[in-house]
């Protein structure tokens, strides 16, 4: 059994990131536990010309330390094509890309066990016992889960799973046929998006039909707009988690298109190639269906041929529509499942209500000591907000994971100024109280821009 400080269990890119912020902390011993042989990111759906809808400076390290060298810039530098780069002026970079970047740093990374699957952790005397399937064993005070996410496949769907009916996630994986078939794809978003641009790329290998279903109420892109992305940034995450659970749970379904939305690029494209297709003489039959849930899947046979019967509900009548298909493609996202590997301590981290509680450093209640702590990367949209699936926060969450677990300031993690203002900010009125902030002129509200906030309490509201 080794034994260490730290043991994170998954190296997508929030672990990576981790690893790389913790790589400059002397005397942290950090170990990483990956079920892959090697880095790989999100590989079934690596499509050719994905890009990644994020800035590149959300890389593993620069938005809390520009001087690491793990950044995005000194991977372009170090392999020559910094100046290419620029000169490209690309729109944003290519997910193709941002994977060679990452598997660059996970190279340089000593600690990072490739090809061990956790199968369970145990907590003993020395901490927590994390046991692989390939018979790696560690132990150490903390752990980071950072395991991901997992394809959300309804369960009619399930039961057919395979070469005619996936995942999104496993597209490149399966590689369905769908030349001259007739193709359904689930889900607007912007796997959604890509799947279906992908499907009418080629013109030798056009599907008979396309099916594009929306539950939504159209085809509604990504909300990039500046004020939404401070949504993306860590002072909204403060404001956020001080809210009850209801207004968080009411705000993530209003905020849901700046992170689920589909890039307009991709819109436009999709748009574009439907409408010459149509005009080059209407080779494929397409359908965009929004407003509509898929409600079931069954195999269908009849004097003209076989298939699956896919039945839909019309959002604004309740109305049940059918159309039969060869092939089914569920774009319809990812959830976040316990992971199977903690099952044995589920019943010492849910409270009296069944609920897991994620404390501001992302670490977990539990009922054992407090010395042993347990954060989670990934898990924790309903209490941190909208970002947290997302890369935006990925460098600046696994600094305050570093720094709680080493008890030190090791990154900076505030003095983040904003353009909004989420809410009153109790700590001003302190301050004001201790005189630090003079009080406001007069009764009214002040404007306010990325100063210190001012803002009085209004007297009878
Ligand atoms: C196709 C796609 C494109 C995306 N593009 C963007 C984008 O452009 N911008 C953006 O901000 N966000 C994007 N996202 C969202 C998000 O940034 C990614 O999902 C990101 O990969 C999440 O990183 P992660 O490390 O938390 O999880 P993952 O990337 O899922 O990594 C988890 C890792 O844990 C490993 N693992 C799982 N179980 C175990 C176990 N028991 N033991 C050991 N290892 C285990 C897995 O093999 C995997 O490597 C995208 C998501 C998808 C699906």
């Amino acid at each position: 059994m080794e034994q260490c400080d730290v043991v994170g269990i998954g190296v997508g890119p929030s672990n990576l990131s981790l690893a790389a912020l913790a790589r400059p902390v002397a005397g942290l011993r950090a170990r990483f536990l990956e079920a892959r042989p090697r880095f790989q990111w999100h590989p079934g759906m690596m499509l050719p010309g994905a890009r990644l809808q994020v800035s590149y400076l959300k890389d593993l390290v620069t938005l809390i330390d520009p001087t690491s060298r793990y950044s995005y810039l000194n991977f372009l530098v170090h392999h020559g094509r910094i100046y290419r780069s620029l000169i490209a002026n690309q729109v944003g970079c290519s997910r193709q890309e941002f994977e060679q970047y990452y598997q660059w740093v996970a190279d340089q990374l000593p600690g990072i066990h490739w090809g061990q699957r956790v199968k369970s952790v145990q907590v003993a005397d020395a901490g927590f016992e994390v046991v692989c399937e390939e018979g790696g064993r560690f132990a150490a005070p903390a752990l980071v889960l950072g395991s991901g996410r997992v394809p959300a496949l309804p369960d009619f769907a399930a039961v057919f799973e395979g070469r005619d009916v996936l995942h999104s996630n496993d597209l490149l994986h399966v590689r369905p046929a769908v030349r001259g078939r007739r193709v359904v794809v689930v889900g607007a978003g912007q796997s959604g998006a890509e799947v279906v641009d992908h499907l009418l790329a080629d013109d030798r290998e056009l599907p008979a039909s396309l099916l594009w279903i929306s539950s939504r109420v159209g085809f509604l892109p990504l909300d990039d707009s500046p004020f939404s992305n401070e949504w993306f940034a860590p002072p909204y995450v403060d404001h956020f988690q001080t809210l009850p659970p209801e207004r968080r749970t009411e705000l993530l379904r209003h905020q849901r298109l700046a992170s689920d939305g589909i890039s307009e690029t991709l819109l436009r494209t999709i748009y574009r190639r439907l409408y010459e297709l149509d005009i080059a003489g209407g080779r494929l039959r397409h359908h965009l269906l929004p407003n509509r849930r898929v409600t079931d899947l069954r195999s269908h046979g009849s004097s003209h041929g076989s298939g699956l019967a896919v039945t839909l509900r019309e959002g604004d009548t309740g109305k049940m529509e059918r159309s039969v298909a060869d092939v089914v493609i569920f774009c319809t996202g990812y959830r976040s499942p316990f992971p199977d590997y903690m099952e044995p301590l589920r019943e010492r981290l849910v409270n009296e209500h069944g609920d897991f509680r994620i404390r501001p450093d992302y670490s977990l209640e539990w009922d054992g000591p407090d010395h042993l702590r347990i954060y989670v990367q990934n898990w924790a949209e309903s209490t941190h907000g909208i970002a947290d699936p997302n890369l935006s926060l990925g460098a600046w969450r696994s600094a305050q994971v570093i720094n709680s677990l080493t008890d030190q300031e090791i990154y900076r993690l505030d003095g983040f100024s904003t353009t909004v203002t989420w809410a009153r900010q109790p700590e001003l009125d302190q301050d004001r109280d201790r005189g630090a902030v003079p009080p406001p002129p007069g009764d009214h509200i002040p404007v306010h821009g990325p100063f210190p906030l001012d803002l009085a309490p209004v007297e009878g509201r």
